[in-house]
């Protein structure tokens, strides 16, 4: 067992006494530090930047999305692409990629970190939509997440991007961001995920993933934001903010080719 800190010793030995029989008071989380109209507004400005954001990485259709997102895990999209144009192009559909098999896949996918683990997971996943679903992606969470290699995380950027569901994909620039501005607080991704849909509003759902992640990735980084380039540094609450001056509300190129997403 760790020894506590004098920090949280002094804390334990200050704290006050619970009365016997008192109830421990649970303070909610507020959901946003921001009020509706300050949502919509960090949310038009990012629609102004990218009205249609593309991610970075490349698929075709429904299956190779979800395929592309699988092998995405702890890998560049950029690495990703790399494998999968010649992969896709050899399998592009569920019944395609499970005759390919492990072996064949594996060796398409190598330059790809954890690649054995990977390749065994597109090929069970392929088997399995053909087998259960008709070869086809099934449309929701409950049985996206019962294919192999497949998590919520994974889920919920198909769910999102081929279907156009309002689904929130956290991954590590979204935690990010809902904690550091305060725009979704939350110790999981997935407190974070709830409440960044309770707080995005109906209309910008679509692409909030999106915008959210770009902006984490190139303005709100990790190490250092750039806040100087950001189009919501007037709003934003975060405490490691460095300027109040909004970045202008411009159109900013696309990144990625058409038909392809971030994570
Ligand atoms: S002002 Fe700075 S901290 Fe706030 S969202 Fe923009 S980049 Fe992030």
């Amino acid at each position: 067992m760790s020894t506590p800190k004098p920090k949280d010793r002094r804390t334990a030995k200050t704290a006050p006494p619970r009365r016997s029989g008192a109830k421990a008071v649970t303070r909610k989380r507020p959901a946003s530090l921001y009020g509706p109209a300050e949502v919509h507004e960090i949310f038009r400005r990012f629609s102004v930047q990218r009205p249609e954001p593309q991610g970075e990485l490349e698929y075709v259709n429904a299956f190779t999305l979800l395929v592309a997102v699988v092998l995405s895990a702890q890998a560049t999209d950029a690495g990703v692409n790399k494998a999968t144009r010649a992969l896709f192009r050899a399998a592009d559909t569920p019944e395609k990629m499970a005759a390919l098999g492990e072996a064949k896949i594996g060796a398409y996918i190598r330059t790809i970190g954890l690649w054995r683990g990977k390749a065994k997971n597109v090929a069970a996943l392929s088997e399995a939509l053909v087998r259960d679903h008709g070869g086809e992606v099934p449309e929701t969470r409950e049985d996206l997440v019962k294919l192999p290699g497949v998590g919520r995380k994974t889920a919920n950027v198909v769910l999102n991007i081929a279907f156009g569901q309002h689904t929130m994909a956290v991954d590590t620039h979204i935690f990010r961001i809902g904690n550091r501005i305060g725009l979704a607080p939350g110790k999981t991704p997935e407190e974070v995920e709830k409440r960044l849909i309770e707080v995005i509003p109906d209309e910008y759902m679509r692409h909030a993933h999106h915008w959210l992640i770009l902006h984490g990735r190139y303005v709100c980084k990790a190490r250092k934001p750039d806040c100087p380039a950001c189009v919501i540094a007037d709003i934003c609450k975060a405490e490691v903010k460095t300027t109040d001056v909004p970045a202008p509300q411009v159109e900013i190129a696309p990144l990625g080719p058409p038909g392809s997403t971030t994570d």
